[in-house]
């Protein structure tokens, strides 16, 4: 797509520190690293959001991500990431190409878990949420 800069990176006409490749994915250094080693897993196809990315590729996606981890694990000497995507703007997406954040952890690194991201509380109790999931997942099965 024009004017992304991660199809840019992806179809190499802008530089970036790629440390690994498949066929359809491509990983290299986020350039304003929030630890040593804070890297972005992209399709080289453009998707906008996450469940855009077809299902057919999710094995090579695993792969990618585990072969990844384990390389940043052993040039960093670490064991500990935090894995994740900011998927849509009121999640934090700033580029709208579909990407996977590999986030090395340390000792005394100063930062939080998963659950530092928001804390927004149902108001309802988890079996009302749970009834509307499953209503809407019964619906698309019958
Ligand atoms: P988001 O908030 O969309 O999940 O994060 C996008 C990430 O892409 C940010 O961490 C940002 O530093 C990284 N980023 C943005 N532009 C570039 C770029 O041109 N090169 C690289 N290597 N990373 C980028
Ligand atoms: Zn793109």
């Amino acid at each position: 797509m024009e004017d992304c800069i991660f199809c840019k990176i992806a179809h190499k006409e802008v530089e970036s520190y790629i440390i690994e490749e498949s066929d359809n994915f491509l990983v290299f250094l986020d350039i304003h690293p929030h630890s040593p080693g804070h890297s972005l897993l992209i399709p080289k196809t453009h998707y906008e959001k996450f469940e855009e990315v077809p299902e057919n590729l999710g094995e090579e996606f695993l792969k990618i991500a585990r072969r990844s981890v384990l390389l940043i694990s052993k040039a960093l000497n670490t064991k500990d990431f935090n894995l994740g995507i900011n998927d849509g703007p009121f999640a934090g997406q700033a580029v709208k190409h579909a990407h996977f954040h590999i986030i090395p952890r340390f000792p005394n690194d100063k930062g939080g878990s998963m659950h530092s991201i928001v804390y927004n509380p149902p108001k309802e109790d988890l079996s009302t949420i749970y009834k509307r999931i499953i209503k809407v997942k019964n619906e698309s099965q019958s």
